[in-house]
């Protein structure tokens, strides 16, 4: 059974302080209230890294939003896989279109980029997803198909093994348009027969596909359900943790 896991994404939210408190009751309410197997993973600032996962008790992981891809070196600024991993994360997202966007990351660099993780032990969570212009002029198979040959197949089956992907339609991305339930699973049945291809039907079978965009407790039940989809990447609701810890509860 591939895992089920709902990963908050708090994108550049919360001062130090807030972070810590945000955690602490999601930590708190996942506790008293989880009762699946599901992961819950919370990818927040680098600074609140180390505190949270302090906090965390095992209920829940700890990620960051992004890594380099050297261990070390001159590059001012910037945080790498080795570090984050030493801060007590397990899990980093990878490729997010707002990297992807405001940061100009390529497929190349973002490979990059999941190797350091993967040879840092960090769970790399890869996002994929088409723009609103690729929707409409319906190149977005194509799209999605070049991310991930370019971004993903080429590691060996070992590595793509500890992927975990995110089906993220930019247009849907902290706008209030979800993709319907079934768009959504289109998608999902599309990645997961593009793996089935490059590493075949027992490793796809095996990765978790989460959805994000717009994604919250009213739509999550419906996403959810659909056969490919095996959790969510949350934006906006995973900054209130009775939000965050009902889309947690989708899976009871
Ligand atoms: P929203 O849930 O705010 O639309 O953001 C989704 C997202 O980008 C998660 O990575």
């Amino acid at each position: 059974m591939r895992k089920k896991i709902v990963a908050g994404n708090w994108k550049m939210n919360l001062d130090y302080m807030e972070g810590l408190s945000l955690f602490s009751e999601i930590v708190n309410m996942i506790g008293d209230e989880k009762k699946g197997d599901q992961t819950a993973v919370i990818c927040a600032p680098f600074v609140h890294l180390y505190s949270i996962g302090k906090l965390a008790g095992g209920k829940v992981g700890v990620g960051a939003q992004n890594i380099h891809q050297n261990d070390s070196g001159a590059f001012t600024g910037e945080i790498s896989a080795k570090m984050v991993k030493s801060a007590g994360a397990d899990y980093v997202i990878i490729g997010h279109s707002e990297r992807r966007q405001y940061f100009a990351e390529t497929d190349e660099l973002l490979l990059e980029k999941t190797k350091s993780a993967l040879k840092n032990d960090l769970t790399p969570i890869f996002c994929v997803g088409e723009t609103l212009d690729e929707r409409n002029n319906g190149s977005y198979f194509e799209v999605l198909k070049k991310q991930l040959q370019n971004g993903l197949f080429s590691l060996n089956a070992t590595d793509f093994d500890r992927i975990v992907i995110a089906y993220e339609p930019v247009w849907a991305i902290g706008t209030g348009l979800t993709a319907s339930p079934e768009q959504a699973q289109e998608i999902h049945a599309f990645i997961r027969a593009e793996i089935a291809a490059a590493y075949g039907a027992g490793t796809a079978e095996e990765t978790s596909i989460l959805y994000g965009g717009s994604c919250n407790a009213g739509n999550a039940p419906q996403l959810f359900v659909q056969p490919d989809i095996d959790g969510g990447l949350i934006g906006g609701a995973s900054l209130k943790s009775r939000d965050f810890t009902d889309i947690v509860k989708v899976f009871n």
